[in-house]
């Protein structure tokens, strides 16, 4: 289903005019409008989910084949040298856009691009306490 004023349903479904590099029954790929690096596009389903958490496993299941048939044709027109996969859920974690996507980033030597991890070092035996409340 289409949500009403959600510029996503009407990119995906071709409503509004985009920078298609795929299309089928179920997915749209096109360019990012404001792209992080040379080829970054998104993939977006045509029917509506906010998230990841609401998207439809029949959906959510074709993502990655489809991430990997774009890796594929990108690496053979723009010759990356890397490759970022990005999906981002809540205004939190980045999200701007509240329909599901997948950002589909080529890197290359030198482009400057930050996709940034910043990465902490827990104390003892604190990664043993989130362990135990994830499987209690
Ligand atoms: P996110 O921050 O993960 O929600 O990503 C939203 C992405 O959508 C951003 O990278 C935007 O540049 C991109 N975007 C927003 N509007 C458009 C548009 N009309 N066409 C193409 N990309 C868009
Ligand atoms: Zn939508």
């Amino acid at each position: 289903m289409k949500k009403e004023d959600c510029i996503f349903c009407k990119l995906a479904n071709g409503d509004i005019p985009t920078n298609t590099i795929y299309e089928d029954s179920d997915f749209r790929v096109f360019l990012d409008s404001s792209p992080a690096t040379k080829g970054h596009c998104l993939i977006v389903p045509k029917e509506h989910f906010d998230n990841l958490e609401e998207l439809s496993d029949d959906v959510a299941s074709k993502v990655f084949p489809l991430a990997r048939k774009m890796m594929k044709l990108l690496k053979e027109k723009l010759g990356w040298d890397g490759f970022n996969v990005v999906q981002n859920n809540g205004e939190l974690a980045g999200q701007t856009v509240f329909h599901f996507h997948t950002h589909l980033i080529p890197r290359y030597e030198g482009d400057g691009a930050s996709i940034a991890m910043s990465h902490t070092s827990p104390g003892e035996g604190e990664l043993e306490k989130v362990l135990e409340q994830i499987l209690s």
